[in-house]
């Protein structure tokens, strides 16, 4: 993934929901030297396996082993297949044989001793053959008795690989090359980073973020389904689902309601025309899915993004200096045709919508719109409680043919970006080279409770669009201007957004957030009917509630409650019957006792406004 190259064009950024990182220049300079290091000592570590490879199995065939991010792989042509269940054994032997190593070795060979060394092995062979025809310099690397065609570098210390910081974590199969005409080879894959402390972190947040994956958590609180007839990328939401997903929706309403914005509704699908004029078409248009009509000639596209078509909206009347700031919210869907094989539950769609919307405004608005925007989002993230970071995603200078617009332009853009943050005494990064094509942008970069880090917020300058389509208003001089564009998302797509908070909360909805709220569990049959008034008193309330009076015993219903994260339990018996009363119990305090039904739905009503 090249999250620079994805972000660069509105909020068709892809890359808004792809996990990032984000480096400062200084922090750039020093990460990329460690890094450095760190990948030779990986790639030590890969013909430490080699080597431990060949003395178990002496007639498997090396192929090659680079560093990795996370560690290290090796391919082998094993004459047995081997199995996960091998990996202890290797890694044993890989620490065996270490002890023994004193140095990597280089030694530099002709093309014959080459040949000869790795006589009966066709993929040393092949890539022998490749690096003299490219008139390289062939080299080996040997320790102990074990030797590997290598260009290096190694480690020069032997004592800066640690055997307590690597492991090796899983087998799969990899074709020679990569290209699906050649053999399937076994791939070994390890994991190494520079302290015991830092694998061990790594590995616990793998299984961590395993047992929270959202497709598994998904699928077992049954909130969104796929199916084959419907298509790949495309899920169905279930009532679950929808409920969250309207729940996120409506709380983005509610915020951009406040400073301003109105929702419009558009169509899904569009004249080819007006990509054309954007300039979506030209650099996406193999990333957008086209429609065929019976009826007319003209290319039409399902839309990957609302801003062409709010221009269009802005365009229909003459505006004033005084109508200004114009914004528009949309969260009509969206659609990008993904490769099949890199869609992923609901954090890589083909179908989509978004907290999407685009503010018209003079050059004299720019700040306070950027200033309004930002408070929301700082709302958003602060309820959904996530850390976040500002990054001022800038042009590069050096590079101008890469942007649209003057120099000086840019330049005027930025400066009030940046006095913004700086006025605001706003923390933020700058990363040069990141802005879209046609403006400066920044992106919100939030922390979810595994530490994993996601672009998913972003306010962005557009100084071009609208002079494409060629808006204007007439200002006070009674000029004919051009309005600047903003484009902004709070927390991007609610549909990918749930897939976050889903392995953000491990399926733990907040209240407000939960798809079922409470569960009403009668302890006998014969407290059905109290049961009943307790749930249908909840439901005027508004609260979605499962009011359980299906056969099977109270056990089996607080079990099922639990399972499903619901984060308030009643139980309905004699005893509550006999004195008026519901027992609670909360998902993550426990019990709370013996309540009265109307003080319970005082709290939880404050409970779920708060959005605590
Ligand atoms: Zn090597
Ligand atoms: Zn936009």
């Amino acid at each position: 993934m090249r999250p620079g190259e994805n972000t660069r064009y509105c909020i068709f950024a892809r890359a808004i929901f792809i996990k990032i990182k984000v480096f400062t220049s200084k922090d750039k300079k020093t990460n990329n030297m460690e890094q450095e290091k760190l990948n030779i000592v990986r790639h030590s570590l890969a013909h430490l396996l080699g080597a431990a490879v060949k003395s178990i199995w002496p007639d498997a065939k090396i192929a090659t082993g680079p560093a990795i991010e996370n560690g290290f792989y090796y391919d082998f042509d094993f004459t047995t297949p081997i199995t996960e269940k091998d990996l202890g054994k290797i890694e044993q032997k890989m620490r065996e044989i270490f002890k023994k190593w004193q140095s990597l070795e280089k030694k530099n060979i002709s093309y014959e001793e080459a040949k000869k060394l790795f006589e009966g092995n066709p993929y040393k062979l092949e890539l022998i053959e490749e690096y003299n025809k490219d008139g390289k310099e062939l080299s080996i690397y040997t320790s102990g008795d074990f030797t590997d065609l290598c260009a290096g570098p190694h480690v020069v210390n032997i004592d800066d690989i640690k055997m307590d910081a690597f492991k090796l974590e899983r087998i799969a199969g990899a074709y020679w090359k990569g290209s699906e005409e050649n053999k399937m080879l076994t791939r070994i894959y390890g994991l190494a980073f520079p302290t015991k402390e830092e694998l061990e972190a790594y590995i616990k947040q793998i299984e961590e973020a395993r047992a929270r994956d959202h497709k598994k958590i998904g699928k077992e609180l049954g909130l969104f389904v796929f199916s084959d007839l419907v298509g790949p990328g495309l899920p169905l939401y279930t009532f679950k689902g929808a409920a969250i997903r309207k729940e996120i929706m409506d709380y983005s309403r509610e915020l951009q309601e406040a400073i301003g914005y109105q929702e419009v509704h558009t169509p899904n699908i569009n004249k080819a025309e007006l990509f054309k004029v954007s300039g979506h078409y030209e650099k996406y248009k193999d990333d957008m899915i086209k429609v065929m009509s019976n009826y007319s000639k003209e290319e039409y596209f399902l839309k990957p993004m609302n801003c062409p078509q709010h221009t269009q909206i802005y365009g229909s009347e003459a505006r004033s200096y005084r109508d200004l700031p114009i914004r528009i919210a949309d969260f009509a869907n969206l659609y990008r045709d993904e490769r099949p094989g890199e869609l992923n539950g609901l954090t890589r769609l083909r179908c989509f919508c978004q907290d999407d919307a685009h503010a018209f405004c003079r050059e004299d608005q720019i700040k306070e719109e950027f200033v309004n925007v930002l408070g929301i989002i700082k709302k958003a993230l602060i309820t959904y409680k996530m850390e976040y970071t500002i990054r001022l995603s800038l042009w590069d200078p050096a590079k101008p043919e890469k942007y649209l617009g003057e120099a000086s332009v840019w330049e005027r853009a930025q400066k009030i970006l940046e006095d913004i943050l700086v006025e605001n005494k706003i923390d933020y990064i700058r990363a040069v080279g990141e802005a879209a094509i046609y403006g400066p942008k920044m992106d919100i970069v939030t922390k979810d409770s595994l530490g994993r880090e996601w672009q998913i917020s972003t306010i962005q300058l557009d100084l071009i669009m609208p002079e494409r389509f060629k808006l204007t208003y007439t200002d006070k001089d009674g000029k004919e201007k051009t309005p600047i564009m903003i484009h902004r998302a709070i927390i991007g797509s609610p549909e990918r957004f749930m897939g976050i908070l889903i392995e953000h909360y491990s399926g733990n909805f907040p209240l407000w957030l939960a798809p079922v709220q409470i569960k009403v569990v009668p302890v006998r049959e014969n407290h059905n009917k109290v049961a009943k008034q307790v749930g249908d008193e909840l439901k005027t309330n508004g609260f979605r509630v499962d009011c359980d009076l299906n056969e099977g015993n109270m056990g089996g219903k607080i079990r099922d409650a639990k399972t499903n994260k619901i984060p308030y339990t009643i139980i309905i018996g004699d005893k509550d019957i006999a004195v008026n009363k519901i027992t609670v119990e909360n998902r993550d305090k426990g019990q709370l006792g013996q309540m009265d039904l109307k003080e319970f739905i005082t709290k939880i009503k404050k409970e779920k406004e708060n959005r605590e």
